[in-house]
């Protein structure tokens, strides 16, 4: 079977087999049995695949797959097996039914992202077949727990396992090669370059708990809501940098729009639906998520909590830190819960030339251009090691979907010709690479 049939294939069983990670050991589920049905698919070509588990049924995949030349430095290409929950009765077809309705195979993980996982198993499947190698050696990675911060999947692997990615100096995986219209027969193709980093923070405020019938100057809620409020109608200066600069330049020159770096909110806002990705990648962000506070309605606690999920630009999180504490004040105690540096690389060098060319080879109107990644994935692990890292995992799109949405939305769903797109696109790629 050709790679571009068996792709389907491959991501409807994927699909089938519910991944949900729920963030609790407990209830999430399924990625043994993704990874040994991975697995399962490299043996019967001839690769030597190895399942890791970090924690009873927390499983992984890794191989290699031997290239021309194994004496050059590898390239690595990673996907995780899990995905978020879905609530079935709130889709139109059952979220792990993996049905092909209207030219798209649904199911949750169609782009987010048992997609990729079936385009690059199919495409490796097919060269074995056909006894082709890769130029350089590819360390094929399928992960477990990406949704919920990567510390049972690719942190595992990184800090225990991390022999498997010897010689590695460069890596593709999600969220990027996808295409936005933008009007006539042009796409834009996203290729992700930087991804912003992760401050997830408590603040604590403390007070004179005592009485709720009783004057309090010193009360506990009412600090913390004061700065929980100040963080929340923050507005973070723009900060340029050279991945959002790059992207505006290009956009602006393929629209025809004026570019004014001191206001790039203006260009932002007449690129259409990828604005709010974009948007959120002009300057550090800061969102209260959480508050705990109180025992009891006439009871003035002693102390209040809020967690607030920021993000923030490539080498900004120190500068943000000291931004943050000058706006809850000095009262106000920081506590750091999670925190990952941001991430960026240049547009430039033969990778990325060869993404371009086999973009430009299937879709003679692809833009190919860099952006920045306002949320988080397993590159950020993978940049420990020193791999640059990139998001290419080639979809061509309908103009009218709107794709940002269906990443942890209700009907997820992939075109099927979006995903032989992919393959024919990591094909080019590889032999390219
Ligand atoms: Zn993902």
């Amino acid at each position: 079977m050709d790679a571009t049939d068996e792709v389907i294939e491959l991501c409807r069983d994927l699909l089938r087999i519910d991944t949900t990670n729920t963030g609790d050991l407990d209830t999430s589920a399924g990625e043994r049995v993704a990874a040994e049905y991975v697995a399962e698919k490299l043996a019967e070509v001839g690769l030597q695949p190895e399942i890791l588990e970090s924690a009873p049924g927390r499983a992984s995949v890794v191989a290699r797959f031997e290239g021309e030349d194994p004496s050059r430095d590898a390239l690595l290409i990673h996907g995780h097996l899990d995905v978020v929950p879905a609530d079935a009765s709130e889709w139109s077809v059952h979220p792990f039914g993996g049905e092909i309705k209207d030219g798209y195979l649904w199911g949750r993980g169609a782009v987010d992202m048992k997609d990729f996982d079936a385009m690059v198993l199919a495409l490796v499947r097919q060269m074995r077949r056909e006894g082709r190698k890769p130029p350089r050696d590819v360390v094929l990675t399928f992960l477990a727990d990406e949704e919920a911060g990567s510390t049972y999947g690719a942190q595992f692997l990184v800090d225990e396992h991390p022999h498997h990615f010897e010689g590695v100096t460069e890596a593709i995986g999600e969220v990027g090669g996808f295409s936005v219209s933008v009007g006539g027969d042009q796409r834009l193709y996203l290729i992700e370059t930087a991804q912003k980093g992760i401050d997830w923070l408590r603040l604590h405020a403390k007070g004179r708990p005592g009485h709720g019938s009783m004057i309090n100057d010193d009360n506990a809620v009412t600090a913390l809501a004061e700065a929980v409020a100040r963080v929340g109608r923050h507005r973070f200066p723009i900060v340029m940098t050279p991945t959002v600069q790059a992207f505006l330049e290009h956009v602006s020159e393929i629209l025809g729009i004026e570019l004014d770096l001191d206001d790039p909110e203006t260009a932002v806002s007449k690129i259409g639906p990828i604005a709010m990705i974009i948007g959120a990648t002009l300057r550090n962000t800061a969102n209260p998520t959480r508050l705990a506070a109180g025992y009891k309605d006439n009871v003035i606690p002693g102390r209040a909590s809020a967690t607030i999920d920021c993000r923030t630009l490539p080498g900004q999180s120190e500068i943000f830190e000291q931004q943050l504490r000058d706006i809850v004040g000095p009262d106000i105690e920081l506590e750091y819960i999670h925190r990952q540096p941001g991430l960026e690389t240049t547009f430039d060098g033969a990778l990325v030339e060869a993404m371009s060319a086999a973009l430009k080879a299937e879709d003679p109107g692809a833009l190919p251009v860099p952006y920045m990644l306002s949320g988080g994935t397993d590159a950020k692990q993978f940049d420990k090691l020193g791999i640059r890292c990139f998001g290419f995992s080639p979809l061509r799109l309908p103009a009218d979907l709107n794709f940002g949405a269906l990443f942890h939305g209700i009907d997820e769903r992939v075109p099927v010709e979006g995903l032989q797109f992919g393959v024919r696109v990591l094909d080019r790629f590889l032999q390219q690479s």
